[in-house]
């Protein structure tokens, strides 16, 4: 173990908690201060477009345990800078934290149409990422709206759906069809049918959406000129790493802190979470996913403690998303194109949500489980099995 006896981390979500637990669990014995700029307890925010704003879950619900040993915790505070060559964090109040090693576990923010330049300018723009904003959505639904969302991606599409389930109208509007560039064309297929069923209207055009109005809610439109207008329009355009604060440090890229693979930004420093874009045979790449984030941040922390002695981390992926009755479940790196073979269960062309099946997709490593409990071990198993004659 080397001289470690200050960490500091900031970003006191899952990946931040979760460095925290495993240096205490490797015997570290010295100071960690955990720094959060959100107002609550670290909590699961998957959770967030689930069951919080379909009414079902609270902040009780969801608050994650606390992070084991003794620990600072200055929570409300966001970090703004970070001087490396003083080994310093500099809080938005003006003091300053020393560190010896540090922890960036800031995640990501939610990227807007207005980053994209596809919104007019002083449009009003509504986008979904903390517990503030699933707050305000919740109190929105109360008066049953309809709502248009922009971004028929997983979070689009859960929030579309937990929208519905609050008795909301809802259309998802995208310059793409929903869901076939994460999920690809078969998974995306089984949701889309469970969501037409719930009556989820959906537009999308490849020449792109734009956000359109300066007072009143704002309206979206496609370009070929249909335009939608909602009481209330949810932006869901993906996310962006939480970099802003170490714009003067030099240390991170356009597309988030880059990582070797133990998730080391500079000596002393490690990262995890969605902030990371981590090495992949097509370069850096962000996995902002629950599992990448807890694999990093294992990583992390083992390679704050011993070094070039730690073990890299092989990334196993690993997704789920609960939206329209269903729950999908995948082992492996997505989209998964192409038809799967059905390993056991079977899953109506029509109704899909009423059965139940393992999926493997074989030869491309991704397996999935759809409305089926198994143990992710296994899942992972069944996507690296080769396919018959290999
Ligand atoms: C609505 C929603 C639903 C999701 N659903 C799923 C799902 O179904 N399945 C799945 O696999 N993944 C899901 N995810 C992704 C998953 O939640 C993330 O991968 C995970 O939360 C990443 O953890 P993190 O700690 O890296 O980042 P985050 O959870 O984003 O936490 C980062 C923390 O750092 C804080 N912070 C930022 N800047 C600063 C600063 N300057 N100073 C101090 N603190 C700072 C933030 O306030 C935040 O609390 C979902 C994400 C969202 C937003």
């Amino acid at each position: 173990m080397n001289e470690l006896e200050r960490v500091v981390v900031v970003g006191a979500s899952l990946a931040g908690t979760t460095v925290v637990d495993t240096l205490r669990r490797l015997g570290y014995a010295g100071s960690v201060t955990l720094i959060g700029a959100e107002r609550h307890p670290a909590y699961n925010r998957p959770a967030l477009s689930k069951g919080v704003v379909a009414g079902t879950d609270g902040l009780d619900d969801i608050v994650l345990p606390p992070p084991s040993g003794e620990v600072d915790q200055l929570i409300g505070t966001p970090a703004v800078a970070l001087h490396a060559d003083r080994k310093e964090v500099v809080l938005a109040g003006g003091d300053r934290i020393r560190y010896d090693g540090l922890v960036i576990a800031t995640g990501a923010r939610a990227r807007r149409l207005a980053d994209l330049g596809a919104a007019d300018p002083g449009v009003q723009e509504t986008t979904f990422r903390d517990l503030d904003d699933a707050h305000r959505l919740s109190a929105l639904l109360a008066t049953r709206p309809h709502v248009v969302i922009v971004g028929a991606g997983i979070l689009g599409m859960e929030l579309a759906s937990a929208c519905v389930d609050r008795g909301a109208t809802v259309t998802v509007v995208d310059r793409q069809p929903p869901l076939l560039g994460q999920l690809g064309p078969y998974l995306a297929d089984l949701l889309i049918t469970a969501a037409a069923r719930r009556r989820v209207r959906f537009a999308h055009h490849p020449g792109g959406v734009r956000l359109r109005g300066t007072s009143g809610p704002p309206a979206v439109e496609l370009a070929d000129g249909r335009r939608f207008a909602g009481d209330h329009v949810l932006s869901a355009v993906g996310c962006a790493a939480e970099t802003g604060w170490l714009a003067s440090s030099g240390l991170a890229g356009a597309h988030g802190l880059v990582v070797d693979t133990r998730c080391r930004v500079a000596p002393g420093i490690v990262a995890a979470g969605d902030v990371v874009a981590f090495p992949s045979a097509a370069g850096p790449r962000r996995t902002p996913w629950w599992h990448s984030a807890l694999e990093q941040a294992r990583t992390a922390a083992r390679a704050l403690l011993h070094g070039d002695d730690a073990p890299p981390l092989t990334p196993s992926p690993y997704f789920w998303t609960d939206q329209f009755g269903m729950r999908v479940r995948v082992a492996g790196l997505l989209p998964a194109a192409g038809r799967p073979a059905v390993v056991d269960g079977s899953l109506p062309d029509d109704e899909p949500w009423a059965g139940s099946a393992l999926l493997r997709w074989p030869g491309r490593g991704v397996a999935a489980a759809v409305n089926r409990r198994i143990p992710i071990g296994r899942l992972r198993a069944l996507a690296q099995l080769e396919p018959a004659g290999t």
